[in-house]
């Protein structure tokens, strides 16, 4: 049986269900510096497979040039990266998340104070497809 995850905002406003999450890992983008603070810790999930099950009309989307994000419009949780056939989900916002990261992206770009301290793979910008 697929794996299912549920995650909420800071707020609460927001809630949503996860089926089958894929892979977990922290994207070091400046993007992504600048939407969480340092590192975006998600979670890949196909989008089917993702669905809003409280306060979907919170979520706002800000359009940015590389992937529509998406953020409770109350709070301001970073909910998802919207990367087409995949999200990039907020790993915080799943209390019962228990994977175990596998990557680092876009490591080219980290802040320069940010000491990467665990030994799993990294990539300095998208691991080759
Ligand atoms: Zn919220
Ligand atoms: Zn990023």
């Amino acid at each position: 049986m697929a794996e299912t995850l549920t995650g909420a905002c800071l707020c609460g406003g927001v809630e949503y269900e996860v089926t089958d999450p894929q892979a977990l890992g922290y994207c070091h983008c400046t993007r992504c510096q600048r939407w969480t603070g340092e590192s975006l810790a998600g979670v890949v999930v196909d989008k089917d497979n993702f669905r809003f099950t409280k306060g979907e009309e919170l979520v706002k989307t800000y359009e940015s040039e590389f992937a529509p994000r998406n953020f409770c419009g109350n709070c301001g949780s970073s909910i998802y990266d919207d990367l087409g056939d995949q999200y990039f989900v907020a790993a915080g916002l799943m209390r019962e998340l228990d994977m175990k990261p596998s990557f680092h992206l876009q490591v080219a770009f980290k802040a320069p104070w940010h000491e990467i301290g665990d030994d799993v793979p990294q990539f300095a910008e998208n691991p080759p497809a």
